[in-house]
């Protein structure tokens, strides 16, 4: 027997759920195949994980602080173990309220890895399923280099699935993974050693941005080490390794090495051939503005379109696609790839939207651009020895000061960001924040304020 739906996406990650849920809600039959915990990366091993762990560190680093508040605070230790327990309860009801989600839209979930068939058609357990229309929504998976002895390192799945706190943590990329990893496991009281191949991590952000960050990594006494790639790695017993770099340098006794370079997309088991569908040089299924791949009737959102890897991109991509095809008075409704905010969950967070000072001058030129900048201390540390600066700044475009980037690091970040997001996505020029009343005492204030 077959089963057929209007609408069948596979993977239940962040797209696949969000738009099988929307084409249910507009009467579509609709179902979703899941090969393993419902929620994809977001849910089990990426944002939420992740966050939970930064506000572990969160809160180590308020312990720092809190004698310059007047606590005198005796600590008996932190149990990695206990923050583990609670993260994986959290993670666990977030798993029931998908379940409810689909129930009550009525959204079935197939559990099974699926692999096409036809254009029409997946197997999933050995059962053949029919869809009008078919997302792809398997999003990706992480990278490991091909040196001797990668295979001693774990990845950020294997940094959430760690029971115990490593003692002396080698942590290998320059993205965001690499940089909210090492600043988890920093904060917590893990030595930990991050390892970039260029001059600084987050390269592509403003520089401006990542000097405050190197800043902060150097006070915090993180160790960063610049212009390093490694060369081998090897077993050196009981569960240490021994990390040798290109430069000739040599990290003995690490007992956690993580690789965090990049992750690549999950479409080689997926059968396209059968479908027709055509993937890229990388294995990303490339879509037109609508989400269309290039065989009709099949569709790609998320992570595996080499967009945006975020998790609300996935979302109001898949969002947007189930209205076209199912809500008659959205024919035309898609996702609009401009003007993503996106936040670094470092220590302290960084948010940006928008173009980067240096990006602006390559696309306008220099005459064209203004910005403003503003570092100061945050009032939170400031009363603390361990007092940093915080660094935002805007980037403006033309004689209307039209603002066409806005970054920031600093304490808050993270929660001040996605307001301004609206205004700049409303195309607010620098008069219109000179023109909104500050909000006091905040940082998010110095972006109303600046000269
Ligand atoms: P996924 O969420 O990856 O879901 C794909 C699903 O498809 C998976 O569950 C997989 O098991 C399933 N699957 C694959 N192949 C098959 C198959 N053949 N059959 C059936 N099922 C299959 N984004 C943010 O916006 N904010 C953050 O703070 C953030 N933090 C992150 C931290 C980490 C460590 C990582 C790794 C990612 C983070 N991201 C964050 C990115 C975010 O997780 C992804 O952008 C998002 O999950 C992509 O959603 P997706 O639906 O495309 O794919
Ligand atoms: P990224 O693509 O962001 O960064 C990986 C970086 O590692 C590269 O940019 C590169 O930087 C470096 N690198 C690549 N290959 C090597 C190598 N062989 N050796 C050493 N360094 C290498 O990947 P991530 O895995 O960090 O994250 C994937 C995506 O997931 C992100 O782009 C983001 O979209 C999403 N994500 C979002 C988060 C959030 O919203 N807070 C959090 C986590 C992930 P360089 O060229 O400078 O060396």
């Amino acid at each position: 027997m077959t089963r057929h739906y209007n609408y069948l996406a596979i993977g239940a990650g962040s797209g696949g759920i969000a738009s099988a849920n929307r084409a249910a809600q507009r009467g579509a039959t609709a179902a979703v195949i899941e090969a393993k915990a419902v929620g994809g990366t977001c849910v089990n091993v990426g944002c939420v994980p992740k966050k939970v762990m930064w506000y572990g560190a969160h809160i180590a680093e308020a312990v720092k602080y809190s004698p310059s508040y007047g606590f005198n605070l005796e600590q008996q230790g932190f149990a990695w173990d206990t923050l583990v327990k609670n993260r994986e309860a959290y993670i666990e009801r977030i798993h029931g309220a998908y379940q409810r989600g689909f129930a009550s839209n009525g959204v079935e979930l197939i559990q099974g890895f699926a692999r096409f068939v036809d254009h029409r058609t997946v197997e999933v357990n050995g059962e053949r399923i029919t869809a009008d229309h078919i997302t792809i929504a398997v999003g990706g998976r992480p990278t490991k280099p091909d040196i001797p002895g990668a295979e001693l390192g774990i990845d950020s799945d294997g940094f959430f699935a760690l029971t115990q706190q490593p003692t002396k943590a080698v942590v290998v990329g320059a993205g965001y993974i690499a940089v909210e990893i090492a600043g988890v496991l920093h904060a917590l009281g893990t030595e930990t050693h991050l390892l970039v191949r260029g001059d600084r991590p987050l390269r592509s952000f403003d520089r401006d941005i990542t000097d405050a960050l190197l800043s902060r990594m150097q006070q915090d006494e993180l160790q960063l080490h610049t212009e390093a790639e490694v060369a081998k790695v090897e077993a050196a017993g009981e569960g240490r390794l021994t990390v040798y770099l290109k430069n000739g340098s040599i990290l003995f006794n690490v007992d956690c090495l993580i690789w965090a370079i990049g992750r690549e997309p999950a479409t080689d088991q997926l059968n396209l051939a059968a479908a027709g569908v055509v993937p890229d040089s990388e294995g990303f299924i490339r879509t037109d503005a609508y989400q269309n791949t290039n065989v009709p009737g099949i569709y790609a959102v998320g992570d595996i379109t080499g967009e945006a890897q975020l998790t609300p991109v996935a979302v109001k991509a898949g969002r947007m696609l189930a209205e076209r095809l199912f809500n008659p008075a959205m024919p035309d409704a898609k996702m609009d790839y401009s003007l993503i905010p996106t936040i670094v969950f470092s220590h302290p967070p960084i948010g940006t939207i928008g173009l980067t000072e240096q990006q602006a001058i390559a696309q306008y030129g220099k005459e064209q651009i203004k910005v403003y900048r503003s570092s100061f201390a945050a009032m939170y540390n400031a009363i603390t020895p361990h007092r940093a600066l915080s660094t935002f700044k805007l980037v403006c475009l033309g004689a209307e000061e039209k603002v066409i980037g806005l970054h920031g690091i600093g304490e808050g970040m993270d929660e001040v960001l996605q307001g301004f997001a609206v205004a700049i996505k409303m195309g607010a020029t620098k008069a219109d924040f000179d023109a909104t009343v500050a909000l006091h005492p905040t940082s998010a204030e110095e972006f109303v304020t600046m000269r």
